[in-house]
């Protein structure tokens, strides 16, 4: 079996032995439960306090803005149900046709519940138009959410002019941070127009299932869950402590990555790979040329139908990905390069490759080889009958 080859960190990253170490103390003797008013839970609460502030360190905001939740998922739905509460006349919401499904999939059930949703589709660069954000929003706009940076192609919204313009209309406006978070630059004060955010552990080296929702101070918030009076009153239950002060250690980090020319060492390596296959693959094309994140590559390979391609990397234990982690084995094509204004052949022969600082120059040469050769048995295959994987 060959060495693993992970370009997938935007379907999940892995924990940083730092992240690691920081959290297994409360997995062991530090297991003391944070709303206890002895020693060892205050040690807990303390821990908890440290990590709220990392992460608010992290994104420019303050730590009572910070309110930790399971994950990217949980903070989309609870700040998109917090706007819609605060304003029950106004039934009409504003959101992009690139979102990740946790957004995606809610919007679909506004809509069934009587909401007008308004899809923004983006230009063939993978971009959205701010013009366009500020034409959809009416009266009875209740909210305007719209993806940081997008998970599929990497491109970045244009996330301080959307900001502005809601602020400017007196509309609530969250983004979906989670691709975003730990690749680009966060600074919440300089952003008075965004009232939430969403970010998520596991997708800048904390673990799975912890992550976090920024509420401004002045944002209406709504409890998702009801119980006890844990974060402040904002999402009850027992708080998830290890995973908490991992991600705070994620975070802290995060903040120091690009001074420490880590994202840039990210950029060379994706830019290695893309270029590479652009000049030995004929009619290699990017999917979504504007302003990306460092890390991330789609790639359309014309005539290639992407799932089969998926199968014959998987052998040569390579992890990419065919759109959304979300949707893998669905032979759906990708709604983000639809939204793009491409057509399904495009969709079906694009992959996306995303890679994080603790990718190694081994595993780009790796994929430089054994991407090639599955494109040329895949050619070969189509021109003399079906590929058999084995
Ligand atoms: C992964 C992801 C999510 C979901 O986050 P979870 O922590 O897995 O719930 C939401 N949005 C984007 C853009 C993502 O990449």
């Amino acid at each position: 079996m060959q060495p693993l080859t992970y370009l997938d960190n935007n379907a999940t990253t892995r924990v940083l032995p730092d992240v690691l170490e920081a959290m297994l103390p409360f997995l062991t003797e530090e297991f003391g439960n944070p709303s206890s008013a002895y020693r060892l839970g205050s040690r807990a609460e303390r821990a908890l306090e440290r990590a709220r502030g990392h992460v608010a360190t992290l994104i420019g905001a303050d730590p009572e803005e910070i309110v930790f939740t399971s994950g990217g998922t949980e903070g989309d739905n609870t700040a998109v149900e917090s706007a819609l509460k605060a304003f029950p006349t106004r039934r009409h919401i504003v959101t992009s046709a690139l979102e990740h499904s946790a957004i995606l999939k809610q919007a679909e059930g506004l809509a069934r519940r009587g909401y007008e949703v308004t899809r923004l589709p983006a230009d063939q660069t993978g971009w959205i138009d701010p013009a366009a954000v500020a034409a959809a929003i009416r009266d009875d706009t209740a909210l305007v959410t719209v993806i940081w940076a997008n998970n599929e192609t990497g491109v970045i919204s244009p996330i301080a002019e959307i900001a502005e313009i809601c602020r400017r209309r007196g509309v609530l406006f969250h983004t979906d941070a989670v691709q975003a978070v730990g690749k680009v630059e966060i600074d919440l004060s300089e952003l008075p127009g965004v009232s939430y955010l969403a970010l998520s552990g596991h997708k800048f080296h904390g673990p799975k299932g912890v992550g976090a929702l920024f509420v401004r101070r002045d944002a209406p918030f709504t409890n998702y869950f009801h119980g006890g009076s844990q974060e402040n009153d904002q999402r009850s239950g027992t708080e998830n402590v290890a995973s908490i002060v991992a991600l705070g250690r994620a975070a802290e980090l995060a903040a120091t990555a690009r001074h420490e020319g880590i994202l840039d060492a990210v950029q060379a390596k994706r830019d290695r790979l893309e270029r590479t296959l652009l000049e030995c693959v004929p009619g290699l094309e990017v999917n979504g040329t504007a302003a990306r994140i460092a890390n991330t590559s789609n790639l359309h390979f014309p005539g290639i139908e992407g799932g089969a391609l998926l199968l014959l990397l998987d052998q040569q234990n390579l992890a990419a990905s065919a759109g959304s982690a979300c949707r893998a084995g669905s032979v759906q094509p990708s709604h983000v390069l639809a939204a793009m204004g491409f057509g399904v052949d495009r969709a079906r022969g694009s992959l996306r490759f995303s890679m994080s600082r603790l990718t190694t120059d081994e595993e780009i040469d790796r994929a430089l080889e054994i991407i090639p050769r599955a494109l040329e048995r895949l050619r070969a295959a189509t021109a003399n009958g079906p590929v058999v994987v084995r």
